[in-house]
């Protein structure tokens, strides 16, 4: 799958260039429930003032706070490396010594880093080092002795966090006067400086981390997450959390989240139920069926319960439901006052990934991640349907073009001519939808591909995801399902709600979409804006670009 792996070039040069002390290159312990091991960063423009092509470790100068910001990150016992472009190289503008001299200069003056990953190519070498290409996050991952996953990469261009997304780490922008508005705009995680990056991993890192020792054990847990499939795939690493902390775990959630609920690893007991306050086509609130619900809540004999919620819902009206049934201990976010229904009430800034916001939760209730269970999303493994085997060897490309939110589809012309240009790209296609979305999926497919148009379930749809290279999606629960099995996903991003926070989780990832259309943070359902623009400008090129990007080819993923 790596590209950097079969060039002789880069292979050499992230060999030659690598810090000769290679003592700090041992494998690192995966700590348990830590979200990052460590810290990649951009060089000009981000840790020394930017100086075209310099050859000349005189003209050396550090970003405002860069030392002391680094060696937080030392102190917090990241590692940290280097990963730069360097095209001055290819071009005969200052020579691998002079390099190396200026490295040397960087050392003095911001103390040692534990990797130094250059690509000495040009944009027409076509190399799969050069930034936005993911293998130099790669190759530095590996001289980490950890995987991209677990890295955090910061940069001050579009390109850094483009190399970083692609390779499956968090890419953090650092802006400068440099940074074009439409990098900016579609970066998911933007810090106005390098300590306030610094500072945001490190706070995000010790967020999911229990603050409190813990307590009585818990027997029973009542986790909520209402909402849909893709509201409850994303929780799933806060509930494997909770489920680690206790005996048993009962899940309340929605008829939308049910089939994706009955997918998640640590659920012994589901209760499924619309709660009015959090549906999206809400009922009436019906008294009896709810006085029922609080019963069968009470019924549940739960110590505790840890109620999942996405910014703008409310836990509240179902922590009162939980409190007439008895429940003692209740943990939710709430920015609302919550007087006395909460025994948790937990805070977390906008923007951070919705799968890190509910493990923040999961630890203010006093729940990690066990060893050895990473962060990312999951399925149970018993839970996914064999894949038909009418469909073929894995290798091929699932489009997925419709949404359960309208204004989150691809238009169905769009979604037509990517499935042409795959087509003629030499990738099999394998267009998928709900029942209620046949139409554009025969339409689509017929312009090149295989019709799946509501033949799946979800869990059907997991296994078709799961044997796929790749998925070229929206933001919509075919995304979260690719990254709970490892897919990379070529993300059709509609910017009503922030990439930052829905955008694919810990998979590699190319965003494309306008991140600046005038949809954007308005978390509309369907689109206010004629003509859909933040996806009907995609050029399928675009997509079959993505793919290459990805390590995706015709004949799957390399
Ligand atoms: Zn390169």
């Amino acid at each position: 799958m790596r590209q950097d792996q079969e060039d002789p070039y880069q292979r050499r040069s992230a060999r030659a260039y690598a810090a000769a002390d290679r003592a700090g290159s041992r494998s690192v312990d995966s700590s348990a429930g830590v979200l990052y091991d460590a810290v990649l960063l951009d060089r000009d423009g981000t840790l020394i003032e930017d100086v075209p092509y310099n050859g000349d470790p005189e003209k050396v100068r550090p970003v405002p706070g860069a030392r002391a910001a680094l060696d937080r990150l030392r102190a917090a016992g990241l590692r940290l490396a280097v990963v730069t472009n360097q095209s001055g190289l290819a071009r005969g503008y200052f020579s691998a010594e002079q390099m190396w001299a200026v490295h040397a200069r960087v050392e003095e003056l911001l103390g040692r880093f534990d990797a130094w990953l250059i690509c000495p190519h040009d944009d027409a070498d076509g190399c799969a080092c050069r930034k936005p290409a993911p293998g130099l996050v790669h190759a530095a991952a590996r001289e980490l002795g950890t995987t991209a996953s677990r890295c955090a990469m910061v940069g001050d261009i579009g390109r850094d966090v483009a190399a970083a997304l692609a390779a499956g780490a968090a890419g953090v922008l650092v802006p400068t006067p440099v940074t074009r508005p439409e990098e900016i705009a579609a970066a998911g995680w933007v810090a106005h400086d390098l300590p306030a990056a610094v500072d945001e991993i490190l706070r995000r890192q010790q967020a999911v981390q229990p603050v409190t020792a813990p307590g009585d054990p818990v027997r029973t847990a009542l986790v909520v997450r209402s909402d849909s499939a893709g509201d409850v795939l994303v929780t799933g690493p806060a509930i494997r959390a909770v489920a680690a902390g206790a005996q048993r775990v009962v899940l309340l959630c929605g008829p939308r989240g049910r089939a994706a609920a009955d997918l998640l690893p640590g659920i012994d007991e589901i209760i499924e139920y619309p709660l009015p306050w959090i549906d999206s086509t809400p009922g009436p609130v019906d008294p009896e069926s709810v006085r029922s619900l609080t019963a069968r809540l009470g019924a549940v004999g739960a110590d505790q319960a840890v109620v999942f919620t996405s910014f703008h819902q409310s836990a509240l009206p179902l922590a009162l439901l939980l409190r007439m049934a008895g429940i003692g201990r209740i943990a939710a976010i709430s920015d609302d006052y919550p007087g006395s229904l909460l025994d948790v009430r937990h805070r977390v800034p906008v923007g951070v990934p919705e799968p890190e916001r509910a493990l923040s939760l999961a630890a203010a209730a006093g729940h990690r991640l066990p060893d050895g269970d990473e962060p990312v999303l999951r399925l149970r493994r018993d839970a996914v349907a064999p894949r038909p085997a009418e469909l073929g060897d894995p290798g091929y490309v699932v489009l997925h073009p419709g949404s359960a939110a309208s204004s989150r589809a691809c238009p169905p012309e769009v979604a037509t001519r990517i499935a042409g240009a795959l087509t003629a790209a030499g990738h099999r296609v394998l267009v998928t939808g709900g029942r209620d979305e046949c139409g554009i999926t025969a339409r689509v497919a017929a312009a090149g591909g295989t019709d799946l148009g509501g033949r799946t379930d979800l869990a059907g749809l997991a296994a078709i995801v799961a044997d796929a290279s790749a998925v070229v999606v929206g933001n919509t629960g075919p995304a979260h399902l690719a990254a709970a099995t490892g897919v990379p996903v070529v993300s059709l991003f509609a910017p009503t709600v922030p990439f930052g926070q829905w955008g694919p989780y810990r998979v590699p990832t190319v965003r494309l979409g306008d991140a600046a259309a005038p949809c954007r943070d308005t978390r509309a359902a369907s689109c206010p804006v004629p003509g859909h623009p933040c996806l009907s400008g995609v050029d399928p090129d675009e997509v079959v670009d993505a793919l290459r990007t990805l390590a995706v080819t015709g004949g799957g993923r390399r």
